[in-house]
């Protein structure tokens, strides 16, 4: 539906869509307005830099630039076709000179020298099962298949970013993941092994399953 409209609604923003792009789920609303209660917490005056891993359609730093205006975000898709609509809603919104676009595959963007550090890294990855792909319904099948993917457990992505996370991560910076609500036994088990990741949450939706991941690295 949303595809044929060419328009969805996400925090009371209004964003392009096309089938270059997820539609913005209403449960990553859940992931923003956890990121702005934290930050609201810290109370920290100053700019606020912030990177979001698999960007779509760019509705997550853009919906969170325009409720924080200390926030400042990168944001990394794979897909050109993504970054394009993405940059389209950011001027629509009027945010463009706030959010840097980067094309870049995950996989090996951590690896290329990185200099800056973050002080949150922001991502609703891929996490469906490449088993589980066919059976999802219709109208899920007519949304980017690399959107969706998450490898052959539904995992991978939140195993690199978890292991590569303090390459680019201030200390005491924060990890916010939107998951699959089986994993959240999985994604604590993931933070927790990696030895450098402390207050570890996880938390539901509004229908009680898991779906918010937080972590903060060690200062
Ligand atoms: N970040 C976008 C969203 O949350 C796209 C996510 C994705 O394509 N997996 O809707």
């Amino acid at each position: 539906l949303q595809y044929i409209l060419g328009e969805c609604e996400f925090m009371g923003i209004s964003f392009k869509v096309d089938p270059r792009v997820l539609i913005p789920r209403p449960e990553t609303e859940l992931l923003v307005e956890t990121v702005l209660n934290v930050i609201k917490e810290e109370e920290q005056s100053g700019m606020i830099n912030g990177l979001d891993i698999g960007t779509g359609s760019g509705n997550i730093p853009i919906a969170l630039v325009k409720h924080d205006p200390r926030i400042r975000m990168a944001a990394i898709d794979v897909s050109s076709g993504a970054l394009e609509v993405a940059r389209e809603n950011a001027s629509r919104n009027n945010v463009f000179s706030r959010i840097e676009f980067i094309k870049g595959n995950v996989f090996e963007w951590f690896d290329q020298v990185q200099t800056r550090r973050f002080s949150f890294i922001i991502s609703n990855p891929p996490y469906i099962k490449t088993g589980d792909l066919a059976g999802l319904p219709q109208d899920v099948q007519k949304e980017p298949q690399n959107a969706l993917n998450g490898g052959e457990d539904g995992l991978r992505f939140y195993e690199h970013i978890v292991k590569n996370a303090e390459k680019v991560l201030q200390p005491g910076g924060s990890l916010f993941f939107e998951i699959g609500e089986a994993q959240g036994k999985s994604l604590e088990n993931l933070l927790t092994r990696q030895g450098s990741f402390v207050n570890i949450l996880v938390n539901q939706d509004y229908n009680q399953r898991d779906r918010i991941v937080q972590a903060q690295l060690k200062i």
